[in-house]
């Protein structure tokens, strides 16, 4: 709400970025506030740091505007724009001292000696780097170069700064305080920060607004709160802190069955007996005892961590984390209740559940019972089955009919993986292939983001006969 009364100062509008053919950014929007901390968090690889370098600008999309302060900036080079960068590589000048560092850009603007002095000398106090003008930058300690690295950056009074991972290098005591720090900077300052990072954590502890990114498009933009108690899809929910993601149904408004059970919640219209995914957080679930419990599950693991026991439970094949003052005996039954306002309701990340492809037989052999089609430019090969070439099919091939191939000989040789995501007894992976998303299961935690090969399992598929061959 609060940002409805602040102005926008940078805005993306249908940003499309390719790098070797491949898409990056597909088509993002993004309004970013002035005075604001603002973090695009997402996996490696989804298009964060290009985003960044979009409105930097050293990166110019291939379609699309960047709107500074309502003024189009495409073409603009970045050192005509009002922002300023601050890379993980602090890429201070190591020839230099602390002052000259932060100097350098007022006296690139030839500023008169004594505004330069005046300038760097509050900057250096804003960065709590009093004192250390003189000092070397190759005898600061990380978090200190991390420091004039980010006073050069705002000594030049740009509205906005970009910062991506700047907190990269730096080890985990020494990050958490200089989070810490920066927010407090950015506060003072009033600057708008875009920053990026992979960091869940550090993203909700630092931010004012949360933009989480997968794959090239944005997910979902809100306050940390927003994106931790409403996440808009399984993506977004096993991406931020700990959840139980699982399959579920709902059967009509504020009635949803998971793991065989029938709950109430607060969600609506979704439609009757619709698939959803069930986000349910570990600290949401109330250990009871079996006879009171919503559901009940037998303890496989419990581990002390420090505030709270963090119990594995199983119910049937799923498994459920939960997190709990009070521990439970391993082997033991126990219930789990959740308050209908903790169970949130989530569209699916695929509308379909099984992968169809419908084609023509391009090849058959009848003696080897075998025939080939044509996927994507590929040719794929189906053993022990055979249908006259010509044959027009409908193959249903259900999740766990694929499986990547480690060996490199793949039926589709270049599949992207899009998302990864453990739904209690398996993980549900989004694929993405030239023409189209497949959903496989499996037990592996594959890396998103990557290209690999992809093989189907003909054997568990079903085959239906959409038109004979001619003839
Ligand atoms: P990370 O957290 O790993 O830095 P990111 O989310 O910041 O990831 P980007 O750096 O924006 O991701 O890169 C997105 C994709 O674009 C990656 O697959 C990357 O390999 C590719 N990419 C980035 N820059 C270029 C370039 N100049 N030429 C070709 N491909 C590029």
């Amino acid at each position: 709400m609060e940002n409805n009364q602040k102005k926008v100062i940078v805005s993306l509008k249908d940003i499309f970025v390719r790098f070797d053919g491949e898409v990056i950014l597909n088509h993002i929007n993004l309004d970013i506030h002035e005075k604001e901390f603002v973090t695009i968090l997402g996996p490696s690889g989804c298009g964060k740091t290009t985003t960044l370098r979009i409105i930097g600008g050293f990166v110019e999309p291939e379609s699309g505007d960047v709107i500074f302060d309502g003024s189009k900036i495409n073409g603009t080079p970045p050192n005509k724009r009002n922002v300023n960068t601050v890379f993980q590589k602090y890429s201070l000048f190591p020839h230099l001292n602390v002052f000259d560092n932060v100097a350098f850009g007022l006296k690139l603007k030839k500023l008169p000696k004594a505004e330069i002095k005046k300038k760097v000398t509050k900057m250096l106090a804003t960065v709590d780097l009093k004192g250390y003008e003189k000092r070397p930058v190759t005898k600061l300690s990380g978090g200190q170069q991390q420091r004039v690295a980010i006073a050069r950056a705002l000594v030049c009074d740009p509205d906005v700064i970009l910062l991506d991972e700047p907190l990269g290098a730096l080890d985990l005591k020494l990050r958490k305080s200089m989070q810490i720090e920066l927010k407090e900077i950015q506060r003072q300052t009033e600057k708008t920060f875009i920053y990026v990072t992979h960091d869940q954590e550090e993203a909700l502890t630092m931010s004012d607004t949360v933009v989480v990114m997968n794959n090239g498009v944005i997910e979902q933009v809100g306050t940390p709160e927003d994106i931790y108690n409403e996440p808009v899809n399984a993506f977004v929910a096993d991406f931020i802190g700990e959840a139980n993601i699982l399959n579920g149904t709902m059967i009509d408004d504020c009635r949803i069955r998971i793991l065989g059970k029938e709950l109430e919640c607060v969600d609506k219209g979704f439609g009757r007996n619709t698939p959803v995914d069930v986000v349910i957080r570990p600290e949401d679930i109330i250990i009871t005892p079996p006879e009171k419990g919503q559901l009940t599950g037998i303890v496989e693991s419990t581990t002390f961590k420090g505030v709270h026991y963090e119990m594995s439970i199983r119910c049937g094949k799923c498994e459920i984390i939960v997190q709990s003052t009070r521990s439970a005996e391993i082997g033991s039954e126990v219930g789990m209740c959740v308050v209908p306002f903790n169970i949130q309701i989530m569209n699916k990340l695929l509308p379909f559940y099984d992968n169809i492809i419908e084609t023509e037989v391009s090849y058959a052999d009848e003696s080897s019972n075998t025939f080939e089609f044509e996927l994507e430019g590929e040719t794929v090969t189906v053993e022990n089955r055979y249908y006259p070439q010509g044959t027009k099919l409908k193959i249903t091939l259900p999740p766990d009919a694929l499986s990547l191939a480690g060996d490199g000989n793949g039926d589709l040789t270049d599949v992207y993986i899009e998302s990864v995501v453990y739904k209690g007894e398996h993980n549900e992976i989004i694929l993405e292939s030239d023409e189209r998303k497949w959903l496989m299961l499996s037990d592996v935690d594959e890396q998103v983001a990557t290209y690999v090969p992809l093989n189907f399992d003909f054997d568990k598929a079903k085959f239906e006969v959409l038109q004979d061959a001619e003839g």
